[in-house]
C-alpha cells in the first residue's frame, strides 16, 4: 500500500491558508453577532473591530511567501483537475485579486461598512434618506477606489461582479436580463387584475416558529449543528463546520418568515454538505453567490411553493393555525403562496416580480457607480422607475430605495447574482427530475432526502472545487441559459 504525501510547499500553503480560514470564520461571528444579538450602540466599535480582523487577515494573505509558494507550486507542477490543483488555482485567483488592494483600504471597506449598515438603519425605520446619503456617497466613493485597483475594463462594474461570480461579464447579465424583462413584464401584466387574496391572518410568532421547525426538520435540519434566530433582515451563516447558523424574522401578519425559513435552508444546507476535507481552504465555501442563490431559491420556491410539499404539510399548517386558514382549502392557499402581484419590497416579491427588483438594482448600482444618477436624486429616479417597470406607487423611501441593506454595505455587484440564482436554480431542477422521478410525490409524502442527497452529490459536496460555470455545466451540461427558466414561469404562471 503506498500512502500519498502532501509535499512539503502543498503543506505550508494549506497552514497558511488554515490561519486564514479561521480569521475568516471569526468575521462571520463578528458579523452574525452584530446583526442578532448586539446592541445597537455597539455598531461603531464592532466596525473598528472588524476592520482590524480584516487587515490582520488580508495582510497575512497578500504575503510574499504565499505569492512565492503559489509560483513554486505552479513550476512544480500539478494536476489542473485535482483538488490540490483547485486549490492551487482558487488561491491563486484570490491572492491575485487581494494583492491588489492595499490593507488599509481593505479595512476601511469594513469600517465604513459598519458604520453606514448601522445609519442605514435607523434611516430605514424613520424613513429619512438624507441622513444615509452621506453614508452611501463614502461607499461609492471606496467602490470607485477599489474598483481602480484592477486593470482597467470596459465596463468597471465588471471589476465588482467578477468578486461574486467568476468570469461574468456585465454584457452577459445584460443579455440575460434583457431576454428576460420583456417577458417577465407581460407575465405581469397578466396577472394585474388578479383577484388572488392575500389570507388574512394574524399568525401567532410561536406557532409560525413551530412550522419552520417541522419544515427544517423534514428536509434535513440537525440541533446538534444548526440554529436558528430572529433578525431583521434574514441570512445564514458557517461560521466553521458543524456550526450552521439560520436566521428568520417573524411577522405575526403573514407568512413570509417559513418562506424565508426555507430560502436561508437553502444556503445553509450548500454549507453542511461541503466536503469536510475541504474545510478551512478556499475550497470550504459555495462556488458563487449565483450557484448558493439558485439552492436556496430551490428549497423556497421550487420546494416550498410546490403543489406536493403543500399537500403534505398543509394540514399541519392548518392544525396551527385553525382561525386563520380552518376554512382555507389547500387549492386557495397555494395559489395564494403562489399569486403574482406587482409590490413594493424585493424581499417579499413573488416568483414573477422578483425578477424586476433585481434588473432595477442592477440598473442603478450601475448608474450611481458611473455618476449617471447622483445620490441625492436616487429617491425620485427609484420612485419613477418602480412606477415605468411594476406599475407602483412608492409611499415613501423606507418601502423605497431604503429597503435593502446591501449598498450600505458596500454590496455592488450582488444583486444581479439573485436573479441568475433563479436562473439556475431550474437548470438544476430539471436534471434533479429527469433522474429522481416525480419529486411532487416524494414531497407530498414529505420526503425531501432523495432531492437533498442528489444536490449535495451534484453542487454541495464540491464547495469551490469547480468554478461556477463549470460547475454548471457538470450538472446539466450547459451554460447559464433563461429558457427553462422562462418555460418554468410561463408553465406556472402563464
Ligand atoms: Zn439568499
Amino acid at each position: 500500500m503506498t500512502v500519498a504525501t502532501e509535499s512539503p510547499l502543498l503543506a505550508r500553503l494549506k497552514a497558511v491558508l488554515a490561519e486564514n480560514a479561521d480569521l475568516y470564520h471569526a468575521q462571520q461571528i463578528l458579523e452574525w453577532d452584530a446583526r442578532v444579538s448586539m446592541p445597537h450602540a455597539g455598531a461603531a466599535a464592532r466596525a473598528d473591530v472588524a476592520s482590524t480582523v480584516t487587515q490582520l487577515a488580508h495582510g497575512r494573505f497578500v504575503s510574499d511567501e504565499v505569492g512565492k509558494l503559489l509560483d513554486d507550486l505552479d513550476a512544480a507542477g500539478h494536476d489542473p483537475d485535482s483538488v490540490e490543483g483547485a486549490l492551487i488555482r482558487i488561491t491563486r485567483r484570490e491572492w491575485e485579486r487581494a494583492a491588489r488592494i492595499p490593507s488599509e483600504l481593505a479595512g476601511e471597506m469594513v469600517q465604513v461598512s459598519g458604520v453606514a449598515v448601522a445609519a442605514w438603519d435607523e434611516a430605514k425605520a424613520a424613513s429619512d434618506f438624507e441622513s444615509f446619503s452621506p453614508h452611501l456617497e463614502r461607499q461609492l466613493e471606496l467602490k470607485r477606489r477599489y474598483v481602480a485597483c484592477f486593470p482597467e475594463t470596459e465596463e468597471p462594474y465588471d471589476v465588482l461582479l467578477d468578486e461574486y461570480e467568476e468570469g461574468l461579464t456585465t454584457a452577459q447579465v445584460e443579455e440575460i436580463f434583457g431576454r428576460l424583462e420583456g417577458e417577465l413584464v407581460k407575465l405581469v401584466d397578466r396577472h394585474r387584475e388578479d383577484s388572488v387574496e392575500e389570507i388574512a391572518g394574524p399568525y401567532p410568532v410561536e406557532r409560525q416558529q413551530e412550522a419552520g421547525r417541522l419544515v427544517l426538520e423534514a428536509f434535513g435540519y440537525d440541533p446538534e449543528s444548526w440554529r436558528l434566530d430572529e433578525t431583521p433582515h434574514p441570512f445564514a451563516a458557517k461560521p466553521g463546520v458543524g456550526d450552521i447558523r439560520l436566521t428568520t424574522h417573524t411577522d405575526e401578519r403573514d407568512l413570509t418568515s417559513l418562506f424565508s425559513t426555507m430560502h436561508e435552508f437553502g444556503h445553509g444546507v450548500y454549507e453542511f454538505d461541503i466536503d469536510p476535507s475541504l474545510a478551512r481552504t478556499p475550497l470550504g465555501r459555495g462556488t458563487s453567490s449565483a450557484i448558493h442563490e439558485s439552492q436556496s431559491r430551490t428549497w423556497e420556491n421550487l420546494v416550498g411553493r410546490s403543489r406536493g410539499f403543500w399537500r403534505w404539510f398543509y394540514p399541519q399548517l392548518q392544525g396551527l393555525f385553525p382561525d386563520a386558514l380552518g376554512g382555507v382549502d389547500e387549492g386557495s392557499f397555494v395559489s395564494s403562496v403562489s399569486a403574482v402581484r406587482a409590490g413594493l419590497i424585493r424581499g417579499d416579491a413573488d416568483e414573477v416580480t422578483y425578477g424586476l427588483h433585481i434588473i432595477l438594482r442592477f440598473e442603478l448600482e450601475r448608474e450611481l457607480l458611473a455618476g449617471t444618477v447622483a445620490v441625492r436624486e436616487l429617491p425620485e429616479v427609484w420612485n419613477a422607475r418602480m412606477k415605468e417597470s411594476l406599475g407602483v406607487e412608492v409611499p415613501d423611501d423606507a418601502r423605497g430605495v431604503l429597503q435593502d441593506m446591501h449598498w450600505a454595505g458596500g454590496l455592488f455587484g450582488y444583486f444581479p447574482t439573485y436573479q441568475l440564482g433563479n436562473v439556475i436554480s431550474v437548470q438544476v431542477w430539471d436534471r434533479a427530475r429527469a433522474e429522481l422521478g416525480d419529486l411532487e410525490e416524494q414531497f407530498a409524502r414529505g420526503e425531501f432526502s432523495p432531492l437533498r442527497q442528489w444536490l449535495s452529490e451534484q453542487v454541495y459536496r464540491h464547495g469551490s472545487r469547480y468554478r461556477p460555470s463549470e460547475l454548471l455545466r457538470h450538472v446539466t451540461g450547459s451554460d447559464i441559459d433563461p429558457e427553462p427558466y422562462l418555460r418554468y414561469l410561463h408553465a406556472k404562471f402563464a
